[in-house]
């Protein structure tokens, strides 16, 4: 069962579902956004008025390219590459690209939707955007990944800038890609504009703190949830999904906090180690070594390895899904509930489905939606900008006391504005109004463009 629209966002919403046929992700991303906006309208006529939300469901620009390059056999390879910029209103397009063979429009255009209102909220001067292509890169060797990189940056250099359009990284990215495709977008521009990309390496224009940024704000804002219940994230046990980049520094944060985590995984299956996740293992194997999760039970014997397993099963008081959309349905949500979870909050994109959150808040769990809980990553990518626009170089406690004071920020203004419009304690309402009456006053006073 979904909610019902405002009768006002109804129509919006069917137009959006016939211009865009097929792109589910994309509609569900729309609808949930649009079902918190009702009251916004009875507050600010004229975004009614001016058709802001019509506009605001209709990416400023799409660009779709093939991108052909050849394997380590010498055949050739062809395939489908997105980068969607989606609203400039509050500056260059900002979200990163990801590399998955599930990419798809559709799945471009919710990132892209999304990255609107979450870089609205980190209060940083940055519009929404997001790319990628339906490439795996698992199992290919270095020398594919950078042909494929190249073959992807010839085109795509085109449409970048620092001041038009600043990709990052997201699944299936990190900071080899990154130096792939930054590196080709230097030999062809013949320029050196570190602003151009974040998630780089430290010694050629990277930010202290942006590899670990998305996981460690996930856990400032779970926190801050928890201090707004007059409780702490300390001595809770906590269930991570994934073991990519969020997650990884998700869980370290976690544990710095207190927390004891005792599970994550990976897309083949899931690890319990009840003594608490050895997170030096888990760095070896998925940082350096980029093996399977399930490497962890052969090295740690009080681990247990669940081959597709579902984590969510796992009893715990705090869950971080931190690996991909939905993840977390309807009947994942009421087990984690029977089981005695607290707190949720989303590292990933869109993890949980719409019946999942609805149990949620009905449950009156301390529920974190992604575009507010994991908008660290992207609030230091704006500080990486920062710093390279400057010429400068933080250190790593100035750059994570930066996005601690981001994160508090985005939790209150999510609190405050969920008790203005009548949801309080309501993350989801608080960060969608939150994130749109921003956006839409600036395109408000921009003029019909
Ligand atoms: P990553 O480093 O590539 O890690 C992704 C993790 O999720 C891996 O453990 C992967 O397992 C797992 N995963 C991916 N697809 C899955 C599936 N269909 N089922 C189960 N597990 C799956 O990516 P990441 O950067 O951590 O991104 C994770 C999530 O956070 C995404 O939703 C992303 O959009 C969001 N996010 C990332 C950032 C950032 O700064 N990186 C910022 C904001 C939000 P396998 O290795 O088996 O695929």
């Amino acid at each position: 069962m979904v909610a019902g629209l405002d009768e006002k966002l109804e129509p919006i919403y069917q137009e959006v579902l016939r211009r865009n046929p097929g792109e589910t992700e994309f509609h569900q991303a729309v609808r949930e956004v649009l079902e918190s906006l009702g009251p916004v309208l009875v507050k600010y006529p004229e975004f009614a008025d001016r058709k802001i939300i019509q506009l605001i469901c209709e990416p400023e620009r799409q660009i779709i390219f093939r991108v052909p390059w050849q394997d380590d056999k010498g055949v050739t390879q062809i395939n489908r590459a997105f980068r969607v910029q989606f609203n400039s209103a509050l500056g260059p397009y900002k979200g990163g690209i990801r590399f998955h063979p599930s990419v798809y429009l559709g799945i471009i255009k919710f990132l892209g939707f999304e990255q609107i209102f979450k870089n609205a909220l980190t209060g940083m001067p940055i519009g929404g955007g997001k790319g990628g292509s339906d490439f795996d890169p698992k199992g290919r060797s270095d020398g594919e990944i950078m042909r494929f990189c190249q073959s992807m940056m010839t085109e795509l250099y085109r449409h970048l800038g620092e001041y038009t359009d600043v990709p990052a990284g997201d699944i299936g990215v990190g900071q080899r890609e990154i130096g792939y495709l930054f590196g080709q977008y230097k030999r062809i521009t013949n320029r050196y504009e570190s602003g151009v990309f974040t998630g780089k390496g430290l010694s050629w224009g990277g930010s202290r703190a942006r590899k670990e940024a998305t996981g460690y704000g996930t856990v400032f804002f779970t926190e801050e949830m928890f201090k707004a219940r007059a409780d702490a994230l300390d001595g809770k046990t906590c269930v991570v999904s994934g073991s990519g980049n969020v997650a990884i520094y998700a869980m370290e944060k976690a544990m710095s906090l207190g927390a004891k985590v005792i599970a994550c995984s990976d897309s083949n299956g899931v690890i319990v180690d009840k003594d608490g996740i050895d997170l030096e293992l888990v760095k070896q194997i998925k940082e350096v070594e980029r093996r399977r999760i399930s490497a962890y039970a052969e090295e740690k014997k009080t681990a247990r390895y669940l081959e597709d397993g579902n984590i969510w099963t796992v009893p715990c008081q705090v869950a971080l899904p931190c690996a991909t959309q939905n993840e977390l349905n309807g009947t994942d949500a009421k087990t984690l509930i029977k089981n005695g979870v607290i707190a949720v909050a989303e590292g990933a994109n869109m993890p949980s489905t719409p019946e999942a959150i609805r149990f949620f808040t009905e449950a009156g769990i301390a529920f974190g939606p992604g575009k507010a809980a994991n908008a660290g990553g992207v609030a230091t990518s704006a500080l990486e900008m920062q710093q390279n626009a400057s010429r400068d170089s933080w250190t790593f406690e100035h750059t994570e006391e930066r996005l601690r004071e981001i994160m508090v920020d985005i939790h209150r203004n999510c609190h405050q504005t969920s008790e203005e419009f009548g949801a309080p304690g309501n993350y989801v309402v608080g960060a969608n109004i939150a994130g749109f009456v921003k956006v839409a006053g600036a395109m408000v006073a921009m003029g019909v463009i």
